[in-house]
């Protein structure tokens, strides 16, 4: 028997079964197809037989019926009889199935192997498998398969071979020099002209698919794309016109002009841009962050007076949690225009902006262009976040496909891979945010403008929570300010304590635990309110379900009666931050670990904000070896080879000894230097007056004093240069409750941009050599008095 190809379109033409009685037995031998982008199959089945459905057993999830075999039966049973009566009538249909092969290009293995297969399958087998080769309508199939007499089914088979063969010789005496083409075609799927010669019927299911392709085609011209756009669109409906649906280039063909139809080429919000307005929105929505707002109230500004977008680019670097992100929102929001953020980290492939090609299965639009087509209107503010974090691999540098996006002199024709049309992105808004400049690519930076927004101060953070995050959590847990308080000290103890970080993100994430706490509680508190009412009612059996199962509770609820309605607002002090969110994550620490000579606090700045930094040495015998440990870079190993340095040839003034007595540092001495926190690399030169001030302390067995934190470069004389993220570190030591912060000199000019509050909480040395610095950081000085050095030498 003869393995057949059937291609089957699933319809949702349900209850087939009521409507045709017969159909054919058939083995699944193999399911190919994918679920996407459309979900399209193509079952392999050998067909076994015809059957009849004598009675519908049930429906769902899949019909069972009742069914008996049709045919296949008389084959085995009288099987000489009817090849002696069908004789005439099966031989006539071999000679035409042969003429019909024969006219085919036997070049092709296919034909050839039909040919071989007319010689060796039984006759009776001959008509099912031919009417499913030729071209042939659903119906006439139909028709074949209810015949179910052999005799029938030759007499009804003949004319459709007939037909099959003239309308081969038309074609071939039209088309003469392309004729092995034509019947390559033919004899894979005939060409539906053809056809249309000798018979007009068409299936329904393909007319059901040409509809939809006429309305998509009706789409297309009635849509605003641009000219190029629309050549390119008809040229793909024509195509997909002749395309076989089974051909998985169909549905990729179908997507993309589906993908045309919808992206905005012409479609765009009207601007609404008021000066005034988006300043009272902006601080509405956030609170401090002076500097940012008025930068973009600028741009604002600017671009209601000169309505073009060849500006720089807005690029927002700061910690996380910061807000960000969040301004980006306002800025859509004051501008009356949709948003739409594009995630950054981690991508590395220029593919993921620009597309892929179509010809690669899977490829689809970059996300520019999928954003637009979210979003529905060609001038959204896009904002790209972490565009410090873009990857570079084989597949190209995102970073020059993001440059070619943001560049006003080519943006308005940006040419994605998969779109391979321009698209104008020139109305488009772009924002970018960034932790830190340092591993933007230089190019991108050169087209942006960096608005730095540092970190948050303690009265800062108390006033965002109070102002922004507490409500905004009340309001997602459904709780009311009747219900529960948070007092000012009870949200410093958060952020001293439970949180360590410049933006305000964990702080925002603790104030939830603390609001789904409450919910149970209040949850709980009005089950049982409600419980007396129910029982005024008297609701039977429902009504004492509740109250066994509150039996339980109640004895408990006398000691820990959280929730009762007297309680409320359920007041969170430190108590309850403790049950809520455990014990306090960060203690002050600082004071203990200066305990030791020999430790010393730096300030660091990372992308994630400033940070204070334990500086600890040891030394012990040895030959004069130097061991950094804590993951650092290459500049702070030479920072401390440089402190090294400068100790040992200013140990005599100092005073400084190993442990032999000798001002040699390094004779018989190994040095430790370990910067806690090894999992995060530090690197830059701004420990150096830390490591200095440490070692100072290590072999003069001083100590150095618990509230001082410092930062800067230092040369191989012991002077100390400037270094940056000042602000950030500031805010750091401000956070960890230290006092005195000893900054190189040209920094100075940094301390205006902090906060008064902050400045006055803290003192300030600026040091512009090393001497300075020591004695800044030691009790009573560092420097040894001259006379009683002399007095001593006297002696
Ligand atoms: P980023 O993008 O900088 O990482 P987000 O914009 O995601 O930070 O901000 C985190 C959360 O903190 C947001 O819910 C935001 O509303 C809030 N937030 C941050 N800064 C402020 C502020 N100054 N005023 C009000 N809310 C803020």
């Amino acid at each position: 028997s003869g393995t057949q190809n059937v291609q089957w379109k699933v319809t949702n033409n349900v209850k087939i079964w009521s409507v045709f009685r017969i159909g054919t037995a058939a083995l699944a031998v193999q399911v190919v197809g994918s679920n996407w982008p459309k979900p399209h199959y193509t079952l392999l089945v050998t067909g076994l037989c015809r059957f009849q459905i004598l009675q519908l057993l049930k429906e769902k999830p899949y019909p069972v019926a009742e069914v008996e075999q049709l045919d296949r039966l008389e084959q085995f049973t009288n099987q000489h009889k009817s090849e002696e009566e069908l004789g005439e009538l099966s031989e006539q249909f071999y000679k035409y199935a042969v003429q019909l092969v024969e006219m085919l290009d036997m070049s092709v293995p296919a034909v050839a192997k039909l040919r071989r297969l007319l010689d060796n399958l039984p006759r009776e087998a001959l008509p099912d498998i031919l009417t499913s080769i030729i071209r042939t309508s659903n119906q006439e199939k139909l028709q074949i398969l209810d015949a179910v007499r052999l005799e029938e089914r030759f007499k009804m088979t003949i004319p459709l071979l007939v037909r099959q063969i003239e309308g081969l010789k038309l074609l071939q005496k039209t088309r003469k020099p392309k004729q092995d083409d034509d019947k390559r075609v033919v004899a894979i799927r005939p060409n539906r002209r053809i056809n249309h010669i000798p018979s007009a019927t068409e299936d329904e299911e393909e007319e059901e698919d040409h509809d939809d392709v006429v309305m998509l085609e009706k789409k297309i011209r009635t849509s605003s794309m641009s000219e190029q756009a629309l050549k390119v669109c008809l040229k793909e409906i024509k195509r997909l016109k002749k395309m076989p649906q089974s051909m998985p280039e169909y549905a990729l063909t179908r997507n993309y002009l589906e993908l045309m139809v919808e992206l905005p080429w012409n479609k765009s919000t009207k601007d609404r841009l008021e000066i005034r307005a988006a300043r009272i929105l902006l601080d509405n929505d956030h609170y401090a962050m002076e500097k940012l707002k008025k930068r973009v109230l600028e741009y604002l500004a600017v671009r209601q007076l000169k309505n073009n977008l060849k500006g720089p680019i807005l690029c927002f670097v700061g910690p996380p949690g910061v807000g960000k992100t969040s301004v980006g929102r306002s800025i859509a929001k004051t501008l009356g225009r949709e948003f739409h953020r594009i995630a950054l980290g981690g991508v590395c492939d220029q593919s993921d902006i620009r597309g892929h090609r179509r010809t690669y299965v899977g490829s689809m639009p970059g996300r520019i262009i999928n954003g637009l087509k979210t979003v529905g209107v060609n001038n959204p503010v896009f904002l790209l976040d972490e565009v410090d974090k873009l990857g570079k691999s084989l597949q190209g540098d995102p970073a020059a496909a993001l440059l070619e996006v943001l560049d006003p002199e080519q943006n308005h024709s940006f040419t994605d891979h998969y779109l391979n049309v321009a698209f104008d992105l020139s109305q488009v808004l772009f924002i970018a945010t960034a932790n830190t400049t340092a591993t933007i690519p230089p190019a991108l930076l050169d087209r942006m403008e960096i608005i730095q927004v540092p970190g948050y101060t303690q009265e800062e953070k108390i006033e965002i929570a109070h102002r922004h995050l507490i409500p905004k959590q009340l309001e997602q847990h459904g709780l009311t300010p009747q219900q529960i308080q948070i007092p000012q000290v009870t949200t410093l103890d958060i952020i001293t304590r439970y949180t360590r970080e410049a933006g305000v993100r964990s702080l925002d994430r603790k104030l939830g635990a603390i609001c789904r706490a409450v919910a149970v509680k209040v949850a709980e508190g009005q089950h049982k309110e409600t419980k007396p009412d129910r029982a005024d009612v008297g609701e039977g059996e429902d009504c004492k379900e509740h109250v066994s199962e509150d039996a339980k509770p109640e004895s408990i609820s006398d000691t820990a009666d959280l929730a009762l309605p007297p309680e409320m607002p359920i007041l969170i002090d430190f108590h309850a931050l403790k049950d809520i969110l455990g014990p306090p994550m960060y203690e002050m620490e600082v004071s203990e670990r200066l305990s030791q000579p020999g430790v010393a606090i730096g300030l660091a700045w990372t992308p994630l904000g400033g940070e204070i930094m334990f500086v600890e040495a040891s030394r012990m015998d040895g030959e004069g070896q130097l061991t950094l440990t804590g993951q650092l870079g290459d500049v702070m190993k030479e920072s401390a080879h440089l402190a090294i340095s400068w100790l040992r040839s200013n140990a005599k003034r100092y005073q400084l000894t190993n442990a032999s007595g000798s001002f040699d540092l390094l004779d018989n001495t190994d040095i430790h230097l370990h910067f806690p926190a090894g999992a995060v690399t530090k690197d830059g030169p701004s420990a150096g007056v830390t490591i200095v001030t440490c070692l100072a302390s290590l072999f003069s067995g001083r100590l150095v004093c618990s509230d001082v934190a410092m930062t800067g470069e230092i040369t191989l004389r012991g002077l100390v240069l400037p270094v940056g993220g000042i602000k950030d570190k500031v805010l750091a030591a401000h956070r960890a409750g230290l006092k005195r912060i000893i900054i190189p000199q040209r920094n100075e000019k940094d301390l205006e941009e902090i906060a008064a509050n902050v400045r006055k909480d803290l003192t300030f040395v600026l040091a512009s050599c090393l001497d300075e610095v020591l004695n800044a950081a030691f009790d009573g000085g560092f420097a040894v008095k001259p006379r009683v050095e002399r007095l001593n030498s006297k002696l």
